[in-house]
C-alpha cells in the first residue's frame, strides 16, 4: 500500500512534465528495493544505477503501452483503440490529463465540449482541471431538452450529434474533447454545435490520434492537440 500510495504522489508530480525523467526520489526508493547487485558470492552488494520501471521512464510511452489495439471491432477492417486499460491505470489516466490540461492553462477557456461516449470520460476532468463548464455533445435522444442536432460520419458510423441550445454562451471559448480523431468528422460535427451558439472553437483536444485518417487536416486551421499519434 505504502509503495502504491507514494508512487502515484509522484507519477501526478511528473506527469506535469510528460518528457522529464522520473523524480529522483522514486528511483531511490526503487533502488533501495532492489538497486544493488549481488556479486554471486554472498553478501557484497556492487552499487548499480536505480532501476525504474520502463513506464517510468517515459510516462508518455507508459500510456501508449496501455492501448489495447482490437482488430475488427466493431466491423470488418477498422483497428479499434481500447482505451479501457490506460483508465484502469490511475498513474496514465492522470499522465493524460495533465499532458492535455497544461496545453490551456492561462488560455481562458469557457467550456470543454465532451463528445459522448468517450469524451465525457476526459472531458469531465478536463473541465473540472481548467476551470470551465462542461457541455455534452450526445448521441440523439439523449439530451432532455431543446437541442441543436447535426448528421455526423465517422471512420466507421453514420449517426447525428445533439447539443442543448442556449448551452454555450456567445463568444465563449471552447474545447471539443474525445478519445480519438479518426477522420475528423465527429469533432467536426461537434465544432458545427459549437458554432451554432456563436460561440469559439479555439482547438480540439485528443488522447489518440489515427495521423494515418488525416483528420488533422479536415480540422485545421484550428488547433489540434493529441497526446499520442499513430
Ligand atoms: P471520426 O469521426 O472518424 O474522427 O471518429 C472519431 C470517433 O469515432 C470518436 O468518437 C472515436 O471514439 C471513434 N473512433 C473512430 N475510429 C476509432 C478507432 N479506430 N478506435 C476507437 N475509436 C474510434
Amino acid at each position: 500500500m505504502t509503495k502504491r500510495k507514494g508512487a502515484t504522489t509522484i507519477v501526478s508530480r511528473s506527469a506535469q512534465r510528460p518528457k522529464r525523467e522520473p523524480p529522483a526520489r522514486r528511483s531511490h526508493a526503487r533502488g533501495q528495493d532492489n538497486g544493488g547487485g549481488s556479486n554471486g558470492d554472498g553478501g557484497h552488494v556492487v552499487p548499480t544505477r536505480p532501476q525504474v520501471s520502463p513506464g517510468a521512464r517515459d510516462p508518455l510511452e507508459h500510456c501508449r503501452s496501455l492501448i489495447r489495439d482490437v482488430p475488427d471491432f466493431p466491423t470488418q477492417g477498422i483497428l479499434f483503440k481500447d482505451i479501457t486499460p490506460l483508465l484502469a491505470d490511475p498513474r496514465a489516466f492522470h499522465i493524460v490529463l495533465d499532458s492535455i490540461a497544461e496545453r490551456y492553462i492561462g488560455e481562458h477557456i469557457d467550456a470543454i465540449v465532451g463528445v459522448e461516449a468517450r469524451g465525457f470520460i476526459f472531458g469531465g476532468a478536463l473541465a473540472a482541471r481548467l476551470n470551465a463548464s462542461f457541455v455534452p455533445a450526445r448521441k440523439p435522444g439523449k439530451l432532455p431538452a431543446e437541442v441543436d442536432r447535426v448528421g455526423v460520419k465517422t471512420e466507421y458510423s453514420v449517426t447525428e450529434l445533439e447539443m442543448h441550445k442556449r448551452s454555450l454562451t456567445e463568444e465563449s471559448r471552447v474545447v471539443i474533447v474525445d478519445d480519438v480523431l479518426a477522420t475528423g468528422g465527429t469533432a467536426r460535427a461537434a465544432a458545427e454545435l459549437v458554432r451554432r451558439q456563436n460561440a469559439h472553437v479555439v482547438s480540439y483536444a485528443f488522447v489518440i490520434e489515427l495521423s494515418f485518417l488525416g483528420g488533422r487536416e479536415r480540422l485545421l486551421p484550428v488547433r489540434v492537440e493529441s497526446v499520442l499519434t499513430y
